[in-house]
């Protein structure tokens, strides 16, 4: 029995606060997209993996967090007459929609402040610091994150995760399809077009006991001109990768593992795209035995099967 599982990366403006020039269009989004996606999550019955950043969980900070070890300049964007707007920087009332949704979502972690845990300069401590800090808002308003993404998807510090508890995190998508061969636009364009289905993934027990579900899809990687090129000719072309993969999924045993930020919901056209996914797993699912699980669901499955989890921990 194949299923899908959809994670969000939830993190308004923190997503972008080390760039130069942040693009404007998806950080205004950060809180549109956000509702825009619960609802169409609960109009479809989907549940999701909300991978949270920390801060968001704060309702309030002097911009300064003196204890936390984060390089110099690293919460520079929270002072002065310039600084994010504070419903950029805090999400209380976001979470708590998540929370009161009619759907059963699955809160996770997607750090403290978005520091980078796979970039070689994330020192140890650092790394603990930002999984201790998300950790510790979450539990005092009662969530139990136990599912991990990792900022700009570059894995590091996995043990950390361990010892804190976590049970699972979204791994790298394996490489797949005939634009492997390819790179950068080029072998996005063949994707969309003319190449393999997007990969249905296989959940497996890392060294350290944690469950790794591997992406399949990001839904908001074919933007801008290729898009516009592309659209007119074929549809959508995620929408069409997307309708692959969940179909394979409802064929096998798989998962078939799509993510997204809320921010990526920028246009009508954006809401529009979700919807027709969210519609096409909702009809596969009442018409074959798929099933929605979150990263939850698959950490839990994983986790209580003894062979399951034996036989990839020894190989
Ligand atoms: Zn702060
Ligand atoms: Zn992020």
């Amino acid at each position: 029995m194949g299923s899908v599982v959809v994670s969000v990366d939830a993190e308004l403006a923190w997503g972008f606060h080390d760039m130069e020039s942040p693009p404007a269009d998806r950080v205004a989004a950060g809180r549109p997209g956000w509702l825009a996606l619960l609802s169409l999550l609960d109009d479809y019955h989907v549940p999701a993996t909300w991978a949270v950043v920390g801060h968001l969980l704060l309702g309030s900070c002097d911009g300064t967090h003196p204890e936390h070890p984060a390089p110099i300049g690293w919460f520079d964007h929270e002072r002065g007459p310039e600084r994010t707007p504070d419903d950029l920087r805090f999400g209380r009332d976001l979470v708590s929609a998540i929370r009161s949704a009619d759907v059963d979502h699955d809160v996770g972690s997607h750090t403290f402040s978005h520091v980078v845990l796979g970039d070689p300069r994330t020192t140890r401590e650092l790394a603990r610091a930002e999984v201790a800090a998300s950790l510790e808002l979450a539990h005092r308003d009662g969530l139990d994150p136990v599912a991990f993404v990792f900022p700009r998807n570059r894995v590091g510090h996995r043990d950390v995760l361990a010892a804190y508890g976590f049970s699972c995190y979204r791994g790298v998508r394996p490489d797949a399809g005939d634009g492997s061969r390819l790179f950068g636009p080029a072998r996005k364009l063949a994707e969309a077009t003319v190449g393999d289905p997007p990969p249905l993934v296989t959940p497996t027990v890392d060294e350290y006991g944690l469950v790794n579900v591997p992406a399949s899809l990001f839904l908001f990687g074919f933007e801008g001109l290729p898009r516009s090129i592309v659209e007119p000719v074929i549809g959508d072309p995620i929408v069409r990768q997307a309708r692959r993969g969940i179909d394979a999924a409802a064929r096998s045993d798989g998962v078939f593992h799509v993510w997204l930020h809320p921010n990526n919901l920028v246009a009508e056209r954006d809401v529009e795209r979700m919807r027709t996914i969210l519609a096409h797993v909702d009809r596969r699912r009442r018409e074959t035995p798929l099933r929605v699980e979150t990263m939850r669901d698959v950490a839990e499955r994983v986790l209580d099967d003894p062979v399951a989890g034996e036989l990839e921990s020894i190989g």
